[in-house]
């Protein structure tokens, strides 16, 4: 009989694709690197696509994906999908929540260390044949206040770690239950300018939403206490970046951590590339899920729930 067309548009876990190779009812397409007119000329032969974070699927393609039944999001975000427009086709999209949350916790642990302790300048700094132990004083974790906003999937298990370093920990989450926030030792605010006018660090994890787009502004960055740091690892827009590189160049922010930007890949002339704010700054391209163990369960975890979809 008809089998599922399956597209596959970016490096995915071996899990998910061997779902899919193993399906009687499949034929697996790989195609990774495909510019966007070579993606919308493709999409009308298939039922479903599989992204990560790298492949748009606006209103355009979605459009031209006319056979399409299901996208499949191996990882978290859904924001470069359109989801009103995929609803409006017809089409369901799946993500796969869980399955990177604790490779995404790894990583924010990681930056915060890496920026409060100049991590990457240090090693840098080796490899450039200097021993430069006197620049490099850092500020210890232990006993300083962490503010979390979104206590979710990843910020829960930031606050556990966090709680593991002695760090007094607040957070900002207007849409969880007050014994949640018990449950993890973590006392819950409403009030986020208050919030980090306390924080010594302050981390977000929050989704990116019409509410959290530019939650953190220039106005939200002059309430911060002065010296903070503030590290980020859910989504770019939630920032706003010049306003944040202005804030570590006038030592209002003492240090940035970011896995994520408004536009990714990142721009060359990037406010964060700055030469003279890159002692305070720690920038990595987008790698919190990049683990052997998230990717395998994002993979499979996607998979499964695109043959649901397809099969009914
Ligand atoms: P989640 O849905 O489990 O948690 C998000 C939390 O944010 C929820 O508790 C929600 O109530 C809260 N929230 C929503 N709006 C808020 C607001 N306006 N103010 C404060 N809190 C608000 O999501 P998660 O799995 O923990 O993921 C968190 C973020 O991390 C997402 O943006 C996700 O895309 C991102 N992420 C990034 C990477 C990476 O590679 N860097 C990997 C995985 C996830």
């Amino acid at each position: 009989g008809n089998k599922w067309k399956i597209l596959v548009t970016e490096k995915v876990g071996e899990s998910g694709l061997d779902i899919f190779r193993n399906a009687p009812d499949v034929e697996l397409d790989v195609e990774m690197g495909l510019t966007e007119d070579e993606l919308i000329a493709k999409l009308p032969g298939y039922d479903g696509i599989l992204t990560r974070s790298g492949t748009t699927m606006d209103e355009k393609k979605i459009e031209a994906g006319r056979n399409l039944k299901v996208i499949g999001r191996a990882g978290v975000g859904v924001d470069n999908i359109d989801l009103p427009a995929a609803s409006r086709h017809g089409i369901i999209v799946i993500n796969a929540p869980s399955g990177n949350t604790l490779a995404a916790t790894e990583l924010t642990m990681a930056n915060m260390l890496a920026v409060v302790r100049h991590v990457p300048q240090a090693c840098s700094s080796l490899h450039r044949g200097k021993w430069d132990r006197n620049r490099f004083t850092g500020c210890q974790l232990s006993g300083r206040k962490l503010l979390i906003i979104g206590l979710g999937r990843i910020g829960s298990e930031v606050a556990k770690r966090a709680r593991a370093f002695d760090m007094e920990i607040i957070a900002y989450d207007p849409y969880i239950p007050q014994k949640k926030a018990e449950s993890l030792h973590v006392e819950l605010v409403s009030d986020l300018e208050g919030a980090v006018s306390l924080a010594d660090v302050v981390t977000i994890h929050t989704p990116l939403t019409e509410e959290t787009s530019n939650m953190i502004d220039a106005d939200m960055l002059r309430a911060f206490k002065h010296g903070a740091y503030l590290v980020n690892c859910a989504r770019g827009g939630i920032v706003d970046e010049a306003a944040v590189a202005e804030a570590v160049r006038e030592g209002r922010l003492s240090g940035f951590a970011t896995d994520v930007f408004s536009a990714e890949p990142l721009a060359k002339d990037h406010p964060f590339l700055a030469e003279d704010i890159a002692e305070r700054i720690v920038i990595t391209p987008h790698i919190g899920a990049n683990t052997l163990e998230a990717q395998s369960e994002v993979s499979r975890i996607a998979a499964q729930n695109m043959l649901m979809v397809l099969r009914g």
